[in-house]
């Protein structure tokens, strides 16, 4: 489990480093705003926090980086809807095995963290498929779709 940044920075340079990637100061910038976001963030997210921190980030540094970040296993990237894909340091590298909440309505999307009955609960599910067919699941990534309180306050109201 990572839980200082000094860990992560150290993880995240292994990782490159199996790929015979450097760890760049722009890498590095990015891994820090996804450390301190600790939720998924969208690359707008991801650069008004970066000039928030006067880091120096241009728009097409960071859309490249990501993307070699995500394939090197250091960064996930998830869909929240159709046009928004949403940046996450991987589960790989924090150890932090958790789901999403995604709102249907204003796009918001948070982290849910797992817990052993639910993960109970998805691995008798996982059982149930492989009796079924012939895979071997090893793993799970749940996404919940739906509308969040704010949204639902408004809705009631
Ligand atoms: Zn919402
Ligand atoms: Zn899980």
């Amino acid at each position: 489990m990572i839980d200082t940044q000094d860990k992560c920075h150290s993880s995240v340079e292994e990782l490159l480093a199996e790929k015979n990637q450097r760890y760049t100061t722009h890498r590095k910038s990015i891994v820090r705003v996804l450390f301190e976001l600790s939720k998924p963030a969208s690359l707008s997210e991801i650069l008004a926090v970066a000039s928030q921190r006067s880091i120096n980030l241009p728009i097409s540094t960071a859309y490249r980086n990501l993307a070699i970040l995500e394939d090197c296993g250091v960064v996930r990237r998830l869909i929240a809807s159709e046009d928004l894909g949403l940046y996450e340091l991987a589960e790989a590298l924090t150890g932090n095995h958790h789901h999403h909440l995604i709102c249907e309505q204003c796009g918001d999307v948070n982290d849910l963290s797992s817990n052993s009955n639910l993960e109970r609960a998805l691995s008798r599910a996982a059982e149930m498929v492989m009796d079924q067919i012939d895979f071997q699941v090893t793993g799970h990534r749940i996404d919940l779709t739906g509308i969040c309180s704010n949204c639902n306050k408004v809705d009631s109201a």
